[in-house]
């Protein structure tokens, strides 16, 4: 047996795709076979067939209707598969042979530009990474919105790589084989970012090579209009992206215009533990954006201002002057609260432009996307009229980047329908008056109801057969229909086609005539508003810049004015930001709890951070006080200070940081199989390492892991180290009391408490920060608010009192196993003894050593 011809053309194609899914279209399918088919099939729940090839047995099959394809791509690609999809490149009606079809692309999870398979408030990011023994090479593009970020590491290059990457968290990463080497990275990748990770052919990641792919791709001459011309590994890198773009995309990339060559430093560090620990822009526990710092922020009203709130959110700058100038921005909205009220309605609603414009490029936009640029195009003479009247330096900036592209809205306007056609396979996208030629062949289709019927009068009238009739059948067209009784009258210029039981049917040359007319005609058109509409596109795009000039601008506005909105709506004041090294905060809330707690109120408190007697910053209370709150809500100050944003105090001065560094909470790593308190400790070695005196570090409970004694050493150490070496402004929440002497030590540290009013055994919170050390973490009585059982507590407060008393043991309560106690232990637990009495009547808080020297000496006594 012999494969079919279509076969045959099936396995040629899908050998030059063996890793990916292909999607073979057929009629009005994407069928897939053989393997893919049951991948396919498994994943998206479809029905396996199968389908005569020609071998012995019939080639496993399924398939998907190619208009609702989108959304099983999306799903197979969520499921880190890429998509192959082989369109017929000709009409299958008029081919001779085998319709000839070939792959238009590969879906890749970094490369998606439909909007219905992005999320439209983030980016999606494919990132290249070039590894050489200098460091790496790093760029991260967004296809969707035609921006791409790239730069160079260096010095700790793994370190910083890391952050890049928790920075962008790209969807899709490709890289050359030197990289393969780096496993540390890879597992990182698998765990921290869970991606697609590839590497791919060397020989794109060529210096030389991809120079010259850079340099066309930009149309410049030279790498220094770049800005590339000192930063040979991000030249590789895009050389080996650029390269996979065009592999995977098949088409040109002209929509990938803005490059963004950065250092790593212009942005405050931030890791992702420290990302992730602050709940930046996700909560640590359900991954959501409720309870986040930019849910709390967010008050955009286009997908374009909240992708780019985002990554200001992502990237808080450290430049006083460029902050001070976002500052202006917002301030002048905060003030002038008519004029914000405007923008912001204005605002509202104007469709994506970012990502059209690239669809239109791409010449993927359906009639209805480039419709609806055209209403986001109507929108902006009403902004601009606003924008014109902006002063600060930045909304001046947003007024001359804004433009009002009425060119293309009119060009929309005018050539395509208000409700197109979903696609072109039926004609109704371009309008009348357009063209002229469109609207005669339109004309003639229309009327062909008229001709027919005055046909259909004339044959009538000529035959005498009075209910002759024109209908029209796909076999052989239109037909005139003669009932039998008058079959008679029927002139010889008929030909019969058919006879059917009480009548039969015929055709006629004129009819012949029309009938082709009136097919092409409706061919023609149909023909013609598909090249209509390609040129119409074509025009667009060729005021790509200016459509994404104006989307960055209507951006950078929303940002401005969801800041603004948010300030006033929270009662924010204006950071002063500058390069002191000094962090006042008076009346400081936490951003995020005070937002979810509306019921409760919050208590605002004071924060003072410097390089001399207040670096180092120890505070102790119970648990549940509000320590850990505290120090986020210091953290996410200084954070919201630095990307430009007003901050929840009355007052804050920021002295402006590199980094902020992280170790919160007991949160474990379950996922990298490792122990709590390996992850706790690796993550306090990075800090060490990276944080600098320009450093804001905020460490929460370290070495709560491990035995006490262990844990407080570990501590008090790390501390030691920072004091000594690090410098860095440190915000440190433990429970180990002991440490709090430090203050005694040096001169840098300074103590803190949360303070709660105690009454017997229960404490109210006060949640006020107070200077001085405390000296109870009271969590026996915290456990008791969480629901341990009464007969729990009491034995805690034993077991307490016991160890408090002194000899550092413990004896057991079973009723299993009576043990063998004797000696002193057997007096002590005797609960009536004179010994537990007196053990139990002292107040530990208020004993002088000199008070315990003699107790010590009076149970001694009565042992
Ligand atoms: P700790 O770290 O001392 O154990 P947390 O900082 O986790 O305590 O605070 C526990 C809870 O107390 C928080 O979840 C919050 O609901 C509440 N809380 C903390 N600080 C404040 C505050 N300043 N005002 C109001 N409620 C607060
Ligand atoms: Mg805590």
């Amino acid at each position: 047996m012999a494969l079919s011809p279509m076969m045959q053309q099936y396995f040629k194609i899908k050998q030059q795709h063996p890793d990916h899914i292909l999607f073979y279209r057929l009629g009005d399918f994407y069928e897939m076979f053989f393997e893919d088919a049951k991948i396919a099939s498994k994943e998206l729940e479809l029905t396996l067939t199968g389908r005569d090839c020609g071998l012995e047995e019939r080639a496993p099959m399924c398939g998907v209707p190619y208009h609702s394809c989108e959304a099983y791509i999306a799903r197979l690609i969520k499921k880190g598969y890429k998509v192959a999809i082989c369109e017929q490149l000709e009409d299958p009606a008029t081919a001779k042979g085998v319709v000839k079809r070939d792959v238009i692309r590969v879906v890749t999870p970094g490369t998606i530009t439909e909007l219905g398979m992005l999320q439209e408030d983030s980016n999606n990011y494919i990132a290249c990474i070039y590894c050489h023994e200098e460091g790496y090479g790093v760029c991260f593009a967004d296809i969707s919105t035609g921006e791409i970020h790239a730069t160079e590491l260096r010095e700790e290059a793994d370190l910083k790589l890391r952050n890049e990457l928790g920075k962008f968290v790209p969807s899709e990463i490709i890289f050359n084989t030197g990289f393969l080497s780096k496993k540390e990275m890879g597992s990182f990748i698998a765990q921290r970012i869970g991606c697609l990770a590839e590497v791919t052919d060397d020989n794109t990641y060529d210096y030389a090579a991809a120079c010259s792919v850079i340099l066309k791709h930009f149309q410049k001459g030279g790498l220094q209009d770049l800005g590339l011309q000192d930063k040979p590994l991000v030249c590789c890198a895009l050389g080996g992206l650029l390269d996979y773009l065009h592999q995977t995309q098949l088409r040109s990339l002209e929509g990938l215009t803005g490059l963004d060559v950065y250092s790593e430093s212009e942005y405050m560090n931030l890791d992702i533990i420290a990302r992730r620990n602050l709940e930046i822009v996700e909560t640590m526990r359900e991954k959501e954006r409720k309870g986040t710092l930019l849910w709390v922020l967010d008050k955009t009203k286009t997908a374009m201002g909240k992708r780019l709130l985002r990554s200001y959110v992502e990237k808080p700058l450290i430049n006083p002057t460029v902050i001070h100038k976002r500052l202006n921005a917002v301030e002048e909205l905060v003030d002038n609260s008519i004029y914000l009220q405007e923008l912001t309605e204005c605002l509202s609603g104007i469709f994506d432009m970012e990502r059209l414009i690239t669809r239109i490029v791409y010449s993927s936009a359906t009639p209805r996307e480039v419709k609806s640029l055209q209403a986001a195009c109507e929108r902006l003479p009403a902004l601009k009229a606003l924008t014109s009247q902006g002063k600060a330096v930045y909304l001046r900036e947003v007024d001359r980047e804004l433009d009002e592209l009425q060119d293309i809205r009119d060009l929309i306007a005018s050539s395509i329908l208000d409700e197109p056609a979903a696609n072109l396979k039926e004609g109704g996208v371009i309008c009348k008056g357009y063209c002229q030629e469109l609207d005669e062949l339109t004309e003639l289709v229309t009327n062909t109801k008229g001709y027919i019927a005055s046909i259909e009068a004339q044959e009538r009238e000529k035959t005498g057969i009075k209910n002759l009739r024109i209908g029209y059948n796909r076999v052989f067209g239109y037909y005139l229909e003669v009932t039998n009784s008058f079959k008679d009258l029927v002139p010889d210029t008929y030909i019969r086609k058919q006879t059917l039981t009480n009548c039969e049917r015929y055709i006629t040359q004129e009819l012949k005539e029309l009938e082709g007319k009136v097919l092409s005609a409706r061919e023609r058109a149909i023909a013609l508003e598909s090249t209509l509409y390609e040129e119409i596109k074509e025009k667009i795009a060729a005021q790509l810049a200016r459509v994404q000039s104006s989307a960055s601008a209507i951006a950078k506005l929303d940002v401005y004015c969801s800041l603004a909105q948010t300030a006033v709506l929270n009662n924010y004041c204006r950071p002063d930001v500058n390069l002191s090294g000094t962090i006042e905060i008076q009346e400081g809330r936490h951003p995020v709890i005070e937002a979810i707690q509306m019921d409760l109120p919050f208590v605002s408190n004071d924060t003072k951070l410097n390089q001399e007697d207040q670096q180092i910053v120890i505070i102790t209370g119970p648990n549940m006080a509000g320590k850990s709150t505290y120090m986020r809500q210091t953290a996410l100050i200084v954070m919201m200070a630095q990307m430009g944003s007003f901050v929840p105090a009355k007052y804050a001065s920021i002295g402006v940081v590199d980094g902020i560094y992280t170790r919160v909470g007991a949160s474990d790593d379950l996922t990298s199989g490792q122990s709590t308190f390996m992850v706790e400790m690796t993550e306090v070695a990075h800090i060490l390492q990276s944080a600098t005196k320009r450093s804001l570090l905020i460490l929460d409970e370290i070495g709560r892991g491990t035995s006490t004694y262990d844990g407080m050493s570990i501590a008090r150490a790390v501390l030691e180290y920072i004091a000594n070496k690090v410098g860095a402004k440190t915000l440190f929440a433990t429970h180990y009391h002991e440490i709090t002497d430090m203050e005694n030590d040096f001169a840098c540290v300074k103590n803190y408490n949360v303070a709660v009013r105690r009454k017997g055994r229960d404490i109210t919170f006060l949640r006020r920060i107070v200077p001085g050390a405390t000296d109870d973490s009271y969590g026996i009585y915290v456990s008791k608010l969480a629901g341990i059982p009464d007969g729990v507590i009491r034995r805690a407060y034993e077991i307490l009192d016991q160890l408090e008393s002194g000899t550092g043991q413990v004896e057991s309560k079973s009723n299993r196993r009576p043990q063998d106690l004797s000696g002193q232990m057997m007096l002590v637990q005797s609960d009536d003894s004179e010994l537990a009495r007196r053990v139990k009547e002292v107040d530990l808080n208020t004993l002088t050593p000199i008070q315990a020297m003699n107790l010590l000496n009076e149970l001694k006594q009565l042992v």
